[in-house]
């Protein structure tokens, strides 16, 4: 019966296999619509409806381009959520091509990660330049945290400045936190219960959730991104919290000399190759196992303590960590070595040092942040 069953919030065709794409609804609730309750809501838009609460959906590339393409027609403001923990992995590809004349807000979002002896000024111009140099023009750059009331309000009254009058789409990778803003949106806009409409973007499959304004407008909601080589997918669930921080990060300063090696758990490492004696300091998860050994014996180290004493990976995990690819760099002014979503590692200038990620997982050399 499945087949024929639609969700009649969302128009999705109901399944039971994914819980992470759209019209899922578990197998228990569906068999109780065989006996006979003909109007059935998909999980998603139930939770919607019942606890006002929206549920993360993901997009691969394709569906994701048509999506730009419809919000590059429509006259819009478009919200791109961030988090500057992981900048590089919550860039959205070509947005700024696609935007067209529609005005980009760029959210940076998470900023409560971030070491409080970062003052939000500094960091909200290195994020605008990091925007400028990934060729995002934002017309302005907010840092929040959507676990935040007044950060909150005061993205809300930001909004209100920008949009004249237009409708507002927010756009953003996955694990960017953009739910967990929708979601805290819907509860400081009260009464807005009964506004709340779920349809499809015309000519796809994709949901829109959308919140009426006073003057017709609305703000819109569409799935989120999925960069296919994110750290998190070599995590098991237990782990993914050292790709999502949710304390305050601890900045770990070492000591080193050249031919020392650090390990980020099995996930990363840090090989410092050539230049001077001094301080790097590591910015990760503060549950982020960090090991210091030599550079000439780091090969045979990590082949042997990798899911055992560098952990993870699990040594009973399901998933298959791939092989730790090096990438080398000549740091000429003060730099971030970046291991997408895990953190990164301060290096002065003049100094060589190798990066290892997973094999499709970004290493990259920018400016440092703090
Ligand atoms: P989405 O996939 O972009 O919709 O992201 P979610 O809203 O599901 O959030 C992804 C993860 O980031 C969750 O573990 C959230 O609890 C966490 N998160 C979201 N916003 C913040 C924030 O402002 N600060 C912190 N520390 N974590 C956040």
């Amino acid at each position: 019966a499945t087949s024929e069953l639609y969700c009649i919030g969302c128009g999705a065709k109901l399944q039971t296999e994914n819980d992470q794409e759209a019209g899922f609804l578990p197998a228990a609730r569906l068999a109780k619509a065989d006996a006979g309750e003909a109007e059935l809501y998909c999980q998603r838009c139930f939770r919607l409806r019942h606890y006002n609460e929206i549920q993360p959906v993901g997009l691969t590339d394709d569906d994701f381009l048509r999506l730009l393409n419809l919000i590059g027609e429509a006259d819009a403001l478009i919200v791109n959520v961030m988090d500057i923990f992981d900048f590089n992995g919550s860039l959205i590809p070509g947005l700024h091509r696609f935007a067209g004349d529609n005005p980009v807000l760029l959210v940076g979002n998470k900023a409560d990660v971030l070491p409080k002896s970062l003052k939000r000024p500094r960091l909200r111009s290195w994020l605008t330049q990091q925007a400028h140099a990934a060729g995002l023009r934002p017309v302005d750059t907010i840092l929040m945290s959507a676990k935040n009331k007044a950060d909150v309000a005061e993205l809300l009254t930001k909004i209100e400045e920008l949009r004249n009058g237009r409708d507002v789409y927010f756009v953003g990778v996955t694990n960017t936190g953009k739910s967990t803003l929708i979601n805290a949106i819907l509860k400081q806009t009260s009464g807005i219960d009964d506004l709340i409409t779920t349809s499809r973007f015309p000519g796809t499959t994709l949901d829109r959730i959308r919140l009426e304004l006073d003057d017709g407008a609305g703000i819109i909601d569409t799935p989120g991104i999925i960069h296919r080589n994110q750290m998190a997918h070599y995590l098991d669930a237990k782990d993914l919290r050292l790709v999502s921080p949710t304390h305050v990060i601890r900045p770990k300063t070492y000591q080193l000399n050249p031919g020392q090696t650090l390990f980020l758990a099995g996930l990363a490492r840090f090989d410092f190759i050539q230049g001077h004696r001094g301080g790097f300091t590591a910015y990760v998860d503060n549950q982020l196992l960090i090991h210091r050994t030599k550079l000439e014996n780091a090969d045979d180290f990590y082949d042997r303590q990798k899911g055992d004493m560098l952990q993870p990976p699990r040594p009973d995990s399901d998933v298959e960590l791939p092989d730790l690819a090096r990438f080398e760099f000549t740091t000429k002014q003060d730099s971030d070595l970046v291991f997408a979503g895990l953190g990164w590692i301060n290096v002065p200038a003049g100094e060589t040092v190798a990066g290892y990620a997973p094999a499709g997982v970004d290493v990259v050399l920018r400016k440092a942040m703090i």
